[in-house]
């Protein structure tokens, strides 16, 4: 382990790894929490590559990393759990950042989640960002309906939660009005900050931001960014989750269609101007969904030192 890793690990008291105290702390800097998200063991990635990146990662200073939740279909939810709190322990333990586990509860029962519980609390994980997860065909809901079961129930077994808020509505609820209620109702159950769905246009944020606090949301909310690298993943993302997708994105595919080096440079530069643009605005977090690769989140976060707008 390099001194630098161990220095990160002296400067995280346990008592800031709850992230509602990080936010809490950054409010009086002044500074937006600067975040990365990564994704655990699955298919092809070994534990050993999941490991390297969250290593990677952990040198760029993140105030702290998610760790997604590889939700499939009945059955798979325990080997899904098992391998995020793994990456979440060893962010914590080995790296001293700290980690976000993601959980979700369509497919699940509350005596499995009572077990996943006790083994995030015996390894040391304070933060969960509560989910239901999509459905699909053979989803299967028991106990736990929505988002705020969840997060009502982790509440209550003294866990710092996150929920997913969506600037331009959940893909499944045409309503913006109702989004809001949604996003309202995880405030009331219990959640103690927000995460958002990406976006590729912030004035969809701002306007979000604004409806959301008019409307009584008052807890921080961190605004997710991925800096693209193909056609394919923006189109799956824009299908995935309802992302609208502005025309100079759709002229940057396209002229970039060939080199695949220039277009992930050129993606990089979009999501840092959104970043830097968001850090301006004053939003209370910046989220960034750089998909398991260390370099795209060294480019981010050299773009952002530079102009002193996150925690160096
Ligand atoms: P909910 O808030 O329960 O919403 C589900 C649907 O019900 C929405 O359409 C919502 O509008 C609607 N709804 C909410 N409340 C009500 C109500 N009171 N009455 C009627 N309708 C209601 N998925 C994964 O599988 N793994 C991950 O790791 C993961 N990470 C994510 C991280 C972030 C930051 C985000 C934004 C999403 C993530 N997702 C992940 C995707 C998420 O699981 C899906 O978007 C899922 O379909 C909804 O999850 P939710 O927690 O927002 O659910």
């Amino acid at each position: 382990m390099d001194t630098q890793t161990t220095s990160t690990t002296a400067a995280a008291p346990k008592g800031q790894r709850r992230i509602a105290n990080i936010y809490s702390a950054f409010q009086t800097l002044g500074k937006p929490v600067f975040s990365f998200e990564i994704f655990p063991p699955k298919g092809d990635l070994t534990q050993e590559q999941a490991a390297d990146v969250g290593g990677q990662l952990a040198q760029l200073y993140p105030d702290f990393i998610s760790v997604t939740f590889s939700a499939g279909g009945s059955g798979s939810h325990g080997r899904a759990a098992d391998a995020t709190v793994s990456v979440a322990q060893l962010l914590q333990d080995q790296f001293g950042v700290p980690a976000l586990a993601h959980l979700t509860c369509a497919n699940t029962t509350r005596e499995h989640l009572d077990a996943v519980c006790e083994d995030m609390k015996a390894r040391g994980i304070e933060n969960v960002l509560a989910l239901r997860g999509d459905l699909r065909e053979d989803s299967e809901l028991h106990e736990f309906r929505l988002a705020v079961d969840l997060i009502a129930y982790l509440k209550d077994k003294g866990f710092c939660v996150g929920a997913a808020a969506y600037p331009e509505g959940h893909i499944d609820c045409a309503d913006p009005r109702a989004n809001i209620d949604h996003l309202k109702s995880k405030q009331d159950a219990g959640a103690d900050f927000f995460v958002t769905q990406l976006f590729f246009q912030n004035s969809y944020a701002y306007a979000f931001l604004d409806e959301a606090r008019a409307r009584g949301v008052t807890l921080p909310i961190s605004f997710g960014v991925m800096p693209f690298m193909s056609k394919s993943q923006v189109q799956r993302m824009v299908f995935m989750c309802g992302a609208s997708l502005p025309s100079p994105i759709v002229k940057i595919l396209a002229h970039y269609e060939n080199d695949p080096v220039a277009l992930e440079q050129a993606g990089v530069e979009y999501a840092c101007r959104q970043l830097v643009d968001l850090a301006a605005h004053g939003v209370d977090g910046l989220h960034v969904y750089t998909m398991n690769r260390p370099a795209v989140a060294r480019a981010v976060k050299q773009e952002l030192d530079a102009a002193s707008l996150v925690r160096g």
